[in-house]
C-alpha cells in the first residue's frame, strides 16, 4: 500500500476525530512535509480534509470516483476486482482489457475509465460514455471452457448490474435479451463479451459494460431510448457502491455458473428478463424474424414460435431484438 493510500486509511478510520500530523508521521514513519505532501495530492483528487492548526486532520468527504483504493478497500470478493487498473480517459475499457489479458493479466482484473472516447456496443455501434456519471468497466475472465460454452456470460453480468443496481439503490432493471438492462423501456446498461479462443478453448474473455447512473442528459439520437439511475429515479447514486456491488455479484454468479451450471443463473435472469411471452421481431443483417418470444434455452439462444406454430432458436450474436 503506497504512503497516501496508508494516511487515507488513518484518516478514514478515525472519520469523526481529528488526527495529529505527528502522529501520521510516527505511524507511518514519514516526515511532516510528507505528509502535508500527500493531503495536498488527496485534496487535489477529490476528498475533502479539513486541518485546523494544534489539532490535525480530518476527512470530511470521499468523492464519487472510481479510484483503485476505494473500489478495493473491504471489498470482500476473493478475485474479481482484486486487481484494478484505473483510467481518468481511456478509448475502450474493453480495448484496454483485452491489451492487458494479452499481456498475462489475472482472472478478475478490473478496468475502469472515469470516461470512454471511443466506448462500443455490439457491431460496433457507439455507447455514450462521458465524464463521471456512469460505470465504464471491464473484467477479465479465464474461464476453462469451450468457446460455444460462452454466452451465458453476457447474461450472467446482466443479472450481476441488475441485482447491483437494486440492492444499491432501490430501482430494480429489467433484462432485455441478450445484453441490455431497461428501466420505463429505456436502456441503462449495455454489455459486451468479447473473446479471445482457440477452436476448442477460450484464452480469456472481457465483459465490458456502460451503466448509466447520474447521466442527466443524452445526446439528441439516443435520449428517446436511453436513461439513467438518476432520470428514472430522480436522485443521484453513488457510482462507487454500485460498482462495489457490482464486483460481488459478478463473483456469485459466475462462481454459480461454473459450479453448478447455467440453470440458477438462468432461473435469476428470467425473473428479471422483460423479453419474455410477449411478441418480438428479430433482425439478422439480411432477415428479420417475427413471432412470440417463448424462452430462453440453456445455452442462452432465444426460442421464438413465429406465426405458422414453429419454434426457432437465435444466438446472440449478431441479431437485433424489438417489442412489437
Ligand atoms: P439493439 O438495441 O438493436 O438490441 P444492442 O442492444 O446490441 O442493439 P448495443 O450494441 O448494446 O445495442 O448498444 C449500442 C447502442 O446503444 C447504440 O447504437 C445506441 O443506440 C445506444 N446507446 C449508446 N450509448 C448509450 C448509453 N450511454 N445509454 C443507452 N443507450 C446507448
Amino acid at each position: 500500500m503506497s504512503k497516501k493510500a496508508e494516511i487515507l486509511k488513518l484518516l478514514k478510520n478515525g472519520r469523526t476525530e481529528y488526527i495529529s500530523g505527528e502522529d501520521i508521521c510516527q505511524k507511518l514513519n514519514v516526515s511532516r512535509t510528507a505528509v502535508w505532501k500527500h493531503i495536498k495530492i488527496l485534496r487535489e483528487e477529490g476528498y475533502g480534509i479539513d486541518a485546523v492548526p494544534h489539532r490535525g486532520y480530518r476527512l470530511l468527504n470521499v468523492p464519487d470516483r472510481l479510484y483503485p483504493d476505494e473500489i478495493v478497500d473491504g471489498l470482500d470478493t476473493s478475485f474479481v476486482g482484486k486487481e484494478v487498473f484505473f483510467y481518468e480517459s481511456l478509448i475502450s475499457t474493453n480495448r484496454e482489457a483485452r491489451d492487458l489479458a494479452l499481456g498475462g493479466a489475472c482472472e478478475g482484473t478490473l478496468v475502469v475509465a472515469e470516461e470512454q472516447a471511443g466506448g462500443r456496443g455490439r457491431m460496433n455501434r457507439g455507447w455514450y460514455s462521458p465524464r463521471g456519471s456512469g460505470i465504464h468497466c471491464s473484467l477479465i475472465l479465464r474461464p476453462d471452457i469451450e468457446p460455444r460454452q460462452a454466452p451465458p456470460v453476457t447474461m450472467l453480468t446482466a443479472v450481476a448490474v441488475a441485482s447491483a443496481v437494486e440492492k444499491v439503490s432501490g430501482i430494480a432493471p429489467g433484462i432485455k435479451w441478450p445484453n441490455d438492462l431497461l428501466l420505463d423501456g429505456k436502456k441503462i446498461c449495455g454489455i459486451l463479451t468479447e473473446m479471445n479462443a482457440e477452436i476448442e478453448r477460450i484464452n480469456f474473455l472481457v465483459v465490458g459494460m456502460g451503466l448509466n447512473i447520474n447521466t442527466d442528459h443524452f445526446p439528441e439520437e439516443i435520449k428517446d431510448a436511453a436513461t439513467s439511475l438518476y432520470l428514472a429515479g430522480g436522485s443521484r447514486v453513488s457510482r462507487l457502491d454500485v460498482l462495489r456491488q457490482y464486483l460481488k455479484e459478478f463473483e456469485h454468479y459466475y462462481r454459480q455458473w461454473m459450479e453448478y451450471g447455467f440453470e440458477p443463473v438462468l432461473d435469476e435472469w428470467k425473473k428479471r428478463c422483460v423479453t419474455l411471452n410477449r411478441p418480438v421481431r428479430i433482425s439478422a443483417s439480411r432477415e428479420v424474424w417475427e413471432g412470440w418470444a417463448v424462452d430462453v434455452d440453456s445455452t442462452g439462444a432465444l426460442v421464438l414460435r413465429t406465426a405458422d406454430g414453429e419454434l426457432r432458436s437465435f444466438v446472440a450474436g449478431e441479431v437485433s431484438l424489438r417489442t412489437v
